[in-house]
């Protein structure tokens, strides 16, 4: 199939609404600051191939699609003892919610809302230095060097107070095994990250690959490992719409306030849209749109 027409005909579709609905997060100035006008979209097929189009090369603020990244790391170093702490079931509530978190002793419902992927965190500063690993990780899957947004790490911290009130409730159930300053800086660093859709697309390559590099053929996680984290990206990965999402895409996704969405289409190809203008759920407006596009024209769903 040729992509690049798909998409250059997204682009087309979606020009006329840019900037026109959805707000742009507003919770610290770096980000309530992006313009909502931009739009992108790029895709990497298994055999490698790319399209991209649209403001596909514009770094961006990726937020909680780190957690798909974080949680790669996770499974690959701890196996099945990272279960021991973290669930694998739709929360129902909001992404910061601290109320399900009480009722159920500490343990977040998954990995993707904030409390379950400060659990990750946690693991992953008990193992090494954290940020560095994220980093290595994510430049080499992408092929570019990547970096955190300092800026917005330091607005996150300086804001984060509800994460902050998870850390510590988790601390207080003993879910929590390291300084919790220490695991909120990984936290908040590992949100700040900024990456292009071109770059995450190529990042996210090993999950429609069976786990295996998409440069190196190296394996990232096993392919089981790999089809769980498609399972978890689909009932878990879009903040409290994974019905909706499932509904109207058919893809497993994971979404970030920054406005990115990364989708998989499994043995076929990785693609991110973003557009920072998100709908109120917290995932990007134009990209739930132009992924519905997307699986309109192409005919690719997993179901
Ligand atoms: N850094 C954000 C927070 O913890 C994550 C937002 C997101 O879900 O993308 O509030």
């Amino acid at each position: 199939m040729q992509f690049q027409p798909v998409l250059d005909e997204i682009v087309a579709t979606l020009r006329p609404e840019l900037g026109q609905a959805g707000h742009v997060a507003n919770y610290i100035p770096a980000l309530a600051r992006v313009p909502a006008g931009q739009f992108g979209i790029a895709l990497r097929t298994c055999d490698g191939d790319e399209a991209h189009a649209g403001d596909s090369t514009t770094p961006f603020s990726i937020q909680s699609i780190s957690k798909l990244f974080t949680l790669t790391l996770g499974m690959r170093e701890l196996g099945e003892t990272l279960w021991e702490r973290i669930g694998r079931e739709p929360s129902g509530n909001p992404f910061n919610s601290l109320v399900q978190l009480e009722a159920e002793h500490g343990i977040p419902r998954n990995p993707f809302i904030n409390a379950g992927a400060i659990a990750v965190a946690d693991r992953l500063v008990s193992l090494f230095d954290a940020k560095a690993e994220i980093l290595s990780l994510l430049s080499s899957l992408c092929g570019d060097p990547v970096d955190f947004d300092e800026e917005v790490a330091a607005s996150e911290a300086a804001t984060g107070f509800r994460n902050a009130a998870l850390a510590n409730f988790m601390k207080s159930f003993g879910r929590i095994d390291n300084d919790v300053g220490t695991v909120l800086d990984m936290y908040f660093h590992h949100c700040a990250i900024r990456m292009s859709c071109l770059q995450l697309a190529r990042a996210a390559g090993f999950l429609c690959r069976d786990g295996v590099h998409p440069y190196t053929g190296a394996q990232i996680l096993s392919e089981r490992q790999a089809r769980r984290v498609n399972a978890l990206m689909l009932t878990c990965g879009t903040y409290d719409a994974a019905g909706e999402f499932a509904f109207r895409i058919g893809l497993p996704c994971k979404s970030g306030v920054g406005g990115g969405i990364v989708a998989v289409v499994p043995d076929h190809l990785t693609l991110c849209v973003w557009s920072p203008a998100l709908e109120p759920s917290g995932s990007s407006l134009l990209g739930i749109k132009a992924l519905e596009l997307f699986t309109a024209k192409t005919g690719l769903s997993i179901f």
